[in-house]
């Protein structure tokens, strides 16, 4: 679905000139597949993001969409179509004054028909199970809700990828779940293709895949078990681990004979009370 070659991004700034904030990062995810991407702040998470549709274009390497080189200026539509993107702030990403005009909002824009529009709001509104919303105002909605609102809208373009970055970051605890949730419920049942940046762990424990970046590359790759089971190596890059493994690291160290590669409360439980 998508191949990332070799891909170089620079930004330049008066301060401190041309500094190159993806190095040469080589990816490939599959059609289907729900891949988390980790990584320290700075580490090049969002550019790389940005690059999936076509939102920033390789200094060098390329990017290609479902067979498509996001450099190709004519196809720049049918990119973004393919590859919806959520960001961070669900303030910034609604704009109507009702649930289903916003979630209209993109495939209006995309020139398809008033009675196939209706159909796809109301598909998409149900996928991300915000139905009963549809008449109320975005505004009065909580952050997780907004969230799905916005998932909403991109499900209504019938995208093969989703992107999200940081989605949860500024929701609470149950909106972060009603996000993974719906996420993960539109992976499995729709068969969506699912990049997902985050810096809580315990959102990477069920993936497919987890790649972690560092310094605008790809450091570690592999399943959520194979990389979790590395707390020394993450520590070292800054970053933490899901807390069940966190535990089960402690309790290692402190004798335990427990496995490393324990993700979840549930294989904790089995693990100590066998
Ligand atoms: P992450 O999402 O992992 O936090 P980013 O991709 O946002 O990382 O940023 C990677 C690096 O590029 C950081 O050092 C950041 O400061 C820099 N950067 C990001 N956006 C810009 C920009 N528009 N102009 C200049 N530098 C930027
Ligand atoms: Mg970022």
């Amino acid at each position: 679905m998508i191949v990332i070659e070799n891909l170089v991004h620079k930004y330049r700034t008066p301060q401190s000139g041309e500094f190159a904030a993806l190095k040469g990062v080589s990816l490939q995810i599959a059609k289907g597949e729900f891949v988390v991407i980790i990584g320290h702040n700075g580490s090049g998470k969002s550019t790389l993001a940005k690059h999936l549709n076509a939102l920033l274009l390789p200094h060098s390497g390329r990017v290609l969409v479902n067979g498509i080189d996001t450099r190709e200026k004519e196809k720049l539509w049918e990119i973004r179509q393919q590859v919806g993107m959520v960001f961070q702030n669900p303030d910034n990403q609604l704009i109507a004054t009702t649930v289903e005009e916003d979630v209209a909002f993109g495939p209006e824009n995309l020139g398809i028909p008033p009675a196939e529009i209706r159909r796809r709001v109301d598909e998409a509104m149900n996928s991300v199970g915000m139905s009963q919303y549809k008449t109320k105002a975005p505004h009065l909605l909580s952050g997780g809700q907004k969230q799905r609102v916005a998932i909403a809208g991109i499900v209504a373009m019938r995208p093969q990828v989703l992107v999200l970055d940081e989605p949860t970051a500024m929701l609470d605890p149950v909106g972060r779940a009603e996000v993974m949730e719906t996420v993960f419920r539109l992976n499995r049942e729709e068969g969506l293709t699912v990049v997902h940046i985050t810096h809580f762990m315990e959102e990477a424990a069920h993936a497919h895949r987890v790649v972690v970046m560092e310094e605008g590359q790809i450091v570690m790759e592999g399943s959520p078990r194979e990389i979790f089971a590395q707390v020394d190596r993450l520590k070292e890059l800054r970053l933490d681990v899901p807390p069940m493994t966190e535990l089960s690291a402690t309790l290692r160290k402190e004798g335990v004979k427990i496995s490393p590669d324990i993700l979840t409360v549930e294989e904790m439980v089995v693990a100590l009370c066998p």
